[in-house]
């Protein structure tokens, strides 16, 4: 067996290396329709996804902030609108929110699950919010904004406890746009035993990133919306492609926001692994679980009986986060952040008027979360690398200051 030399924090090689031959077939395919922006291949793309996800209707578009931007905005969202989400996510959850003219109101999370906290949803509606006699919309109290909609994100690839939210969402009439980007074919399960449903099949609508390093990445640019809505889908096809249902006949203001032919080629190619990878980053997961249950001050995931995850990324919570990242790194095993600054905190969202203390859980989490490689193709000789290493007693060159016994929520 070769002698573990650190590991890398993701690998975007190997898929491709396994693939190769595929995806330059599909290539070549492409080259020679001449069709590049949007076309058949699209619509078979489209087609497969929306079934992977169990979802009626899939719109491929540019990326997977468009995916989000043109979801709010065929459901109505708009200027003057708030939309509640979490601080805890990628800022293109915040983006797609502001461009459509809309205001974000930050909730706190659930310590365990990192995810938006359903208790703090719904104090956010019945204590911070006036019901509007006219349209029953929850007004929010202090700046007499309309409450429109809520965006929940499946983050690190575990969704969002959505029956709770769902029902919410239906007694406040509010639309749900769920970011699925770090989630492609995660599960919920609805009532004790019911069914299981993926992410994005559940909200109005969901949007999906292709970026590469996504749990299924394009090779470049790409996203999706899904959605079971008719009307919702036919309003986002005709944004994605400059406003018009018919060539040079604009009905709305829209955007370039289609899918590459040749990103389409290549994600229909690598869906077909993704069953297996999902499988592979969970099988991930369980091993790192195993090994590192009852490490001092390391806090591993929290998986609820309801989820089915599949591990975008694999974030741990430390008591000494910073010194174990650091420790690691000397070691050339691979992690991130996600994220370092919670979006309420981030200099281009100061206007927003919040300030430190405001999400308590959220930020104290940012100090202690460190995501771990994970990969599909991640070996278990790296795994139990990575895991020895964190086990390694501060007396014998491990990391310095862990605290024992804090292996507390
Ligand atoms: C990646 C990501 C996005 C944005 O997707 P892009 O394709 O990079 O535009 C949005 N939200 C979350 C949670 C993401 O992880």
């Amino acid at each position: 067996m070769t002698e573990v030399k650190g590991v890398p924090f993701v690998d975007l090689v190997t898929p491709h290396v396994e693939l190769e031959e595929e995806l330059v077939g599909v290539a070549r395919a492409v080259l020679r329709s001449g069709a590049f922006a949007g076309g058949p291949i699209v619509e078979e793309f489209e087609r497969e996804f929306a079934k992977f996800c169990g979802s009626k209707h899939c719109i491929a578009v540019s990326n997977g902030t468009d995916a989000l931007r043109f979801a709010l905005m065929a459901a109505g969202i708009q200027s003057g609108d708030g939309v509640i989400t979490v601080s805890n996510t990628f800022v293109a959850t915040v983006e797609a929110i502001v461009q459509v003219g809309a205001t974000p109101h930050f909730i706190d999370i659930d310590p365990r699950t990192f995810n938006m906290s359903v208790e703090a949803l719904r104090q956010f509606l019945e204590v911070d919010c006036d019901r509007c006699e006219r349209t029953g919309l929850p007004l929010h109290r202090s700046s007499r904004r309309r409450i429109s909609a809520i965006l929940p994100v499946h983050l690190y690839g575990q969704m969002a406890d959505m029956e709770p939210i769902m029902a919410l969402a239906d007694q406040y009439g509010l639309i749900v746009i769920e970011d699925s980007c770090q989630a492609h074919g995660a599960e919920y399960q609805f009532g004790e035993e019911g069914t299981w449903r993926r992410a994005g099949s559940i909200g109005n609508a969901a949007a999906f990133s292709f970026y590469p390093t996504k749990n299924l990445g394009a090779c470049g640019e790409a996203g999706a919306v899904t959605t079971n809505d008719e009307n919702l889908a036919k309003k986002i096809r005709i944004i994605r492609e400059h406003g018009q249902g018919q060539k040079y006949h604009h009905q709305v203001e829209g955007y370039n926001g289609r899918m590459d032919a040749m990103q389409a080629g290549f994600l229909k190619i690598k869906l077909r692994s993704m069953e297996k990878w999902n499988k592979e980053r969970r099988a991930a997961a369980e091993t790192y679980n195993r090994l590192l249950a009852g490490a001092d001050g390391v806090i591993t995931p929290y998986e609820p009986s309801w989820s089915r995850a599949v591990y975008h990324l694999y974030v741990v919570r430390a008591t000494d986060r910073d010194d174990l990242q650091k420790y690691l790194g000397e070691l050339k095993i691979g992690t991130a952040l996600h994220y370092p600054i919670p979006l309420h905190l981030q200099p281009a969202y100061v206007h927003f008027g919040y300030r430190k203390g405001d999400l308590p859980i959220t930020e104290r989490l940012t100090s202690e979360i460190l995501s771990l490689p994970m990969f599909p193709h991640i070996l278990p000789s790296q795994l139990e690398y990575v895991a020895e290493k964190i086990l390694l007693p501060a007396g014998e060159g491990g990391p310095r200051g862990r605290m024992r016994g804090t292996n507390v929520l």
